[in-house]
């Protein structure tokens, strides 16, 4: 049985997906982690459960430059260059966004109107290192963030980090989700437990237990 997640308030699911691309997740890519093999068909399930719910899809794209120091700084080989082959994202979660949010382009304000699926690009680890997705975050409250994707320990626990800093409710889906390392993948779950963020598995969401849960069946058809 889920435990409660709304205690009444009329929350709003929103999912993130996070860095499901290329690079990350098939044979070849610049960072290829052999672990995301298991999770593909779990991410197509959430994704089209949230199309069909009509829950507000949120997708990071991890987005350098060619030269981006951060390869240097963190030992990364050159990998998720903007507009590469590698930066696209896997077929499972290749979405036509309605908004894109880039790491350059201030130009949009929230609140959003009907989009339902927005891909926000990110210069580091975490959704919050694009100061521009900031605004959009913040516009979300009261929400509940599904976080799933890539990799556990690395961008993954970065953006969860930053929204439990931020106070938001985050549930993880475990088994969408892959390690680069198994030993701190599993420490980055241990260490949500301990910050209260929620593990689901994909069928906790997909049976639909956790959208009746939090009672959003009117509030997701703004
Ligand atoms: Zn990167």
């Amino acid at each position: 049985m889920l435990c409660d997640v709304s205690e009444g308030q009329n929350l709003r699911l929103v999912f993130l997906d996070i860095d499901t691309q290329i690079d990350f997740m098939l044979p070849g890519g610049k960072l290829y982690l052999e672990e995301s093999r298991h999770i593909f068909g779990n991410l197509h399930r959430l994704l089209e459960y949230a199309l069909l719910n009509r829950i507000l899809i949120l997708q990071t794209a991890d987005t350098h430059t060619e030269n981006d120091p951060e390869f240097e700084t963190f030992g990364f080989p050159a990998h998720c260059v903007a507009g590469s082959a590698g930066w696209k994202r896997v077929p499972e979660t290749t979405l036509v966004p309605d908004l894109v949010i880039t790491n350059s382009d201030a130009a949009w304000r929230p609140p959003l109107g009907q989009e339902r699926v927005v891909l926000i690009e990110k210069p580091s680890f975490s959704i919050a290192s694009n100061p521009n997705a900031l605004g959009l975050i913040e516009s979300l409250r009261p929400c509940h963030f599904v976080a799933f994707g890539v990799a556990t320990e690395g961008c993954v626990r970065k953006s969860i980090l930053s929204l439990r800093s931020m106070q938001f409710e985050v549930s993880v889906v475990i088994d969408a989700v892959a390690h680069g390392r198994i030993k701190s993948g599993e420490q980055a779950l241990e260490e949500f437990t301990s910050l209260g963020v929620r593990p689901l598995i994909t069928d906790d969401i997909c049976s639909g237990a956790l959208l009746a849960e939090t009672r959003l069946s009117g509030a997701l058809r703004r």
